[in-house]
């Protein structure tokens, strides 16, 4: 089978290397289309591709119509808002993720942030410490298990809200399940977002949420830029100048953002959550065991369609 590996932005040459061994001790064949610039090389790419792997790059439908041998696509990543499930599912192609594997990364990221925040920025003037702080973790995933497990080492007080996680799991690994969002925000120092972009949790987190917080809250955002409601955003931060937003990944109005609550917002310059040697690597070799995996043995733990 010819496995391809398309990334606009490549992984480290040690991924590379290892994803090589993987698939070609497994006896098929790998292309590599790095650093792309146009669509059309992608689509050129893909024609003979039985399987796929990508990090942020975008498998749309017409991707996908170009790909008459595609038999699987993995999203080298946990967030998998760029592959369109619905064109794979039409053509029974199986899509996956790489659920957990830079949690890590994102999860050191998340802590850093905090204290950040809490120091002001790193420039001059009082700060406050974490410690004793209480943080609220909005979905008790991969990323924000690792988050609670930091915070608590640190000396914070941890409560987390997601509905598909039992209270007992939270409790167990000294967490206190929050009843409701409600109740999280309106207790929390800090709200750590861990929530997948999907049509439920899009825009969710609003004005009447975030001014629940309570004096000087600050918001975490390693998770998605689209789960924000940007203009309710502006809104609070303009009524509550105590509160802080800090994001991994730049919201679509940032530059208003910057300009209007210079010391209360900040945005990394580019998504970096994901960005450490270790993540990189580990996301690359998964997905290349994982396509390895369901041709040999048809495995599908990890598909996110249905059909
Ligand atoms: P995960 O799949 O392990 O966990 C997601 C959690 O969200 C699950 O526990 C699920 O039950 C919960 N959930 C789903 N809908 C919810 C809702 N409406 N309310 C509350 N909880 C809900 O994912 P993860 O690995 O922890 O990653 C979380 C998110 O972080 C990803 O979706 C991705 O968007 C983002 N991410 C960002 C970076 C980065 O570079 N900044 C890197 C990796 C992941």
């Amino acid at each position: 089978m010819k496995i391809l590996v398309a990334t606009e932005k490549p992984f480290a040459a040690a991924a590379v290397n290892g994803i090589r061994k993987i698939v070609e001790e497994a006896g098929h064949e790998l292309a590599l289309l790095e650093k792309y610039t146009d669509k059309a090389q992608l689509l050129e790419a893909v024609a003979d591709a039985d399987a796929l792997i990508v990090r942020s790059d975008k498998v749309t439908a017409e991707v996908i119509a170009a790909a008459p041998n595609l038999k699987i696509v993995v999203r080298a990543g946990a967030g998998f808002d760029n592959l369109d499930l619905a064109a794979c599912s039409e053509r029974r192609i199986v899509a996956m993720n790489t659920p957990g594997q830079n949690s890590n990364a994102v999860a050191e990221l998340a802590i850093a942030m905090m204290i950040f925040m809490s120091r002001n920025q790193f420039t001059p003037g009082t700060g406050c410490e974490i410690q004793g702080r209480k943080l609220g973790i909005q979905a008790y995933g991969n990323v924000g298990r690792l988050v609670a497990a930091k915070a608590k080492a640190l000396g914070m007080e941890v409560m987390a809200y997601d509905p598909f996680v039992p209270a007992e799991k939270m409790q167990e690994e000294g967490v206190v399940p929050a009843e409701s969002l409600e109740q999280m925000y309106g207790q929390c120092n800090f709200i750590s977002l861990h929530i997948p972009a999907v049509p439920a949790t899009i825009g969710s987190i609003n004005y009447d949420l975030i001014s629940r917080m309570p004096k000087g809250g600050c918001l975490v955002n390693t998770a998605r830029k689209e789960v924000i409601n940007e203009a309710e955003l502006v809104k609070v931060l303009t009524d509550r100048p105590d509160l802080k937003y800090i994001t991994d990944i730049a919201a679509v109005c940032q530059e208003e953002l910057n300009q209007k609550f210079c010391k209360q917002v900040f945005a990394t310059p580019k998504k970096m959550g994901a960005e450490t040697a270790e993540a990189n690597i580990n996301a690359g070799l998964a997905a290349a065991r994982q396509i390895c995996g369901y041709f040999e043995t048809g495995c599908t733990k990890f598909q996110l369609n249905k059909w």
